[in-house]
C-alpha cells in the first residue's frame, strides 16, 4: 500500500485516496484508543479490498438502482429561478428510499459488513435519520441492529425511534454526558470495540477515525458523479457556476463536491450559524479525527444549536476542513430565520417541501442573490421535508416550546 497523502501529482484529483494515515492536509487521522486501532485497520483493509472488486461494486450498484431508486433526478426550477434571478438546479436526493442521501452510505457499509462476515450492526444517531436508514438496510440484509441515541434525542425524536423499532432495530439510550449525539457516538464506539468479532460500526457521516471519512465519501461519490453527468447534459457540456450543499458532518456536501472538485465550479458549504465549526476556525480532535470543531476556550466541545437537528453536530468532516484551508471550498453560516423562509419559498414556488438541512443551502442563495445574479447554481436537495413539517408548523404557530429550538441570532462572517 502506498501512502499518497503527501505525494504531489498534478494529474491526481483533489479528492484522492488519503493514504494509510487517512490525512487530508493537516486534518483527519486516527485518534482512537489503542484497542480500536486493529478494528479500524481491519476495516480499512476490507474496504480497500471490496472497493477494488468489480463484483462488490456491481452488487452495490444494483442495490442503489433497484432498492434505493437511483439515479435521482435533476430538476430545473423555473419559478424559483425567475424569482431569484439565477438559474437554480436541484439534485433530488429527497427522492431516494428513506428520503435522503443517507441510504447511499448505509447500503455501502452494510454490504461491506456482510462481506466481512459481521452479523450485527451498531450505529449512532442524533435526529434519528441515520438510525432509520441503518435499521432499513439491516432489515434488508437480515442483520441484527442496535442504534445508540442520546436520551434527550430519544424523547425529542419519538417518531423515528418508533420507525427504527418497526424495522426491527433495538434503540439504546446513551445516558452519559449531555445525552445527545456526541455521547451516542462514544457509546457506539465502546460497543464496537467490545464485540468487534461479530459487530460492524456503521458511521453516519464523513467523520470519525480513518477510514470512515474517506470510505463514506466514496459511498456518496455516486451522487456527485450523477450530478456531473446530468449537468453536462443539461448545460451543453458545461458545469454550474456554483455548487451548494448544507454541512452537518458533511457527507451530502462531500458527495456533490466530489463530482465538481476538479472543475471550475465554485463550492459552497452552508452551516447553521449556531453550529458553524468551520466559521469559528478552531482545530481540535473529536471522535477519532482532527478537524474544525466547536469548542470553548478550554478546548471543551460545545453543543451546536440549530433549528435542524440533523445539523446539530459540533464538528465537521476533516476533508471539509482541508478544502476550507486550501481555499477550494468556502463555508458560510445562515440563521434559523433565513432557513425557515427558504423552506417556505421552495414549497411555494416549486411544490417541493425540503428538509430543513438543504433549506440552509437555499437560504444562503437567497441572501447572496445579488452576487449570484445570472449564474447557474446547483443545490444538493439532500432530503425531503416530511420529517420537519410538524416542527415548522409549531414554530410558525408561535408554540413557545418549538420556538426554543430556533436561534434568531445574526450570522457571523464565514471563514474563507
Ligand atoms: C443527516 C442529514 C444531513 C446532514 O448530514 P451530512 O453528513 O452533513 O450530509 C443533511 N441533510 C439531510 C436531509 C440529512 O438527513
Amino acid at each position: 500500500m502506498v501512502d499518497t497523502a503527501s505525494s504531489v501529482d498534478e494529474h491526481k484529483s483533489l479528492m484522492d485516496d488519503p493514504g494509510q494515515r487517512g490525512r487530508f492536509g493537516r486534518f483527519g487521522g486516527l485518534y482512537v484508543p489503542e484497542t480500536l486501532v486493529p478494528a479500524c485497520q481491519e476495516l480499512e483493509h476490507a474496504f480497500r479490498d471490496a472497493w477494488s472488486d468489480p463484483s462488490f461494486r456491481a452488487e452495490l450498484d444494483e442495490l442503489l438502482g433497484n432498492y434505493a431508486g437511483r439515479p435521482s433526478p435533476m430538476t430545473e426550477c423555473r419559478n424559483l429561478s425567475a424569482e431569484l434571478g439565477m438559474r437554480v438546479l436541484l439534485k433530488r436526493e429527497d427522492l431516494n428510499h428513506t428520503g435522503s442521501h443517507k441510504i447511499n452510505n448505509v447500503l455501502g457499509q452494510t454490504l461491506l459488513a456482510k462481506r466481512m462476515g459481521k452479523t450485527r450492526i451498531v450505529a449512532e444517531t442524533g435526529a434519528g435519520q441515520h438510525g432509520v436508514a441503518t435499521a432499513t438496510a439491516a432489515a434488508f440484509f437480515g442483520q441484527d441492529c442496535v442504534v445508540y441515541m442520546g436520551e434527550v434525542d430519544v424523547r425529542r425524536q419519538a417518531l423515528n425511534v418508533f420507525r427504527m423499532r418497526l424495522l426491527g432495530a433495538e434503540v439504546r439510550s446513551a445516558l452519559s454526558g449531555s445525552r445527545t449525539l456526541k455521547d451516542a457516538v462514544n457509546e457506539a464506539m465502546r460497543d464496537w470495540v467490545s464485540s468487534v468479532e461479530s459487530t460492524y460500526y456503521c458511521l453516519g457521516s464523513v467523520m470519525g477515525p480513518h477510514p470512515y471519512p474517506w470510505m463514506v465519501r466514496e459511498f456518496h461519490r455516486v451522487l456527485g458523479q450523477e450530478a456531473f453527468d446530468q449537468c453536462r447534459e443539461l448545460l451543453d457540456g458545461g458545469v454550474p457556476d456554483v455548487v451548494v450543499a448544507a454541512v452537518g458532518g458533511g457527507s451530502n456536501a462531500i458527495g456533490i463536491f466530489s463530482g465538481f472538485v476538479d472543475t471550475e465550479a465554485e463550492l459552497v458549504g452552508v452551516e447553521p450559524a449556531g453550529g458553524s465549526a468551520v466559521g469559528r476556525g478552531l482545530v481540535g480532535v473529536v471522535h477519532g479525527s482532527m478537524s474544525y470543531l466547536m469548542q470553548d476556550e478550554y478546548g471543551q466541545v460545545q453543543e451546536a444549536q440549530s433549528v435542524s437537528a440533523g445539523l446539530d453536530y459540533p464538528g465537521v468532516g476533516p476533508e471539509h476542513a482541508h478544502l476550507a484551508d486550501i481555499g477550494r471550498a468556502r463555508y458560510e453560516p445562515v440563521t434559523d430565520r433565513e432557513v425557515l423562509d427558504a423552506f417556505e419559498l421552495l414549497a411555494r414556488t416549486e411544490g417541493i417541501i425540503p428538509a430543513l438541512e438543504p433549506a440552509h443551502g437555499l437560504a444562503w442563495m437567497v441572501r447572496c442573490r445579488d452576487e449570484l445574479a445570472g449564474k447557474t447554481v446547483l443545490l444538493n436537495l439532500s432530503g425531503r421535508g416530511d420529517k420537519d413539517v410538524a416542527q415548522v408548523q409549531a414554530i410558525l404557530d408561535g408554540d413557545p416550546e418549538a420556538l426554543e429550538t430556533v436561534d434568531f441570532g445574526e450570522a457571523g462572517n464565514g471563514h474563507q
